[in-house]
C-alpha cells in the first residue's frame, strides 16, 4: 500500500489516506498528541488543562519546546 507520499497522490488523498494525516507542507504524518498545558484561571490558580494538538515537522519543535 503506497503511503500517499507522491507529489500527485499528496492532496488528493491528503486527509483518507487510512485516517492519517499528511502535511501538505513537510510531508509527513501529523499527529495527534495529547498536551497539558498549565492555565490561569479567573481565581488565579493554575490548573492543568488538557488538549489535543497536530504535530508533524512544521510545528513539533515548537510544542516540545513549549512554544506553542
Ligand atoms: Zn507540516
Amino acid at each position: 500500500m503506497p503511503k500517499g507520499r507522491s507529489f500527485s497522490a499528496k492532496l488528493a488523498h491528503e486527509i483518507s489516506t487510512e485516517g492519517k494525516v499528511i502535511c501538505p507542507k513537510c510531508d509527513t504524518e501529523i499527529k495527534k498528541v495529547k498536551l497539558v498545558r498549565n492555565v490561569k484561571s479567573k481565581s488565579g490558580k493554575w490548573a492543568p488543562k488538557y488538549e489535543f494538538v497536530d504535530i508533524c515537522k512544521c510545528n513539533e519543535k515548537d510544542i516540545m519546546s513549549g512554544k506553542l
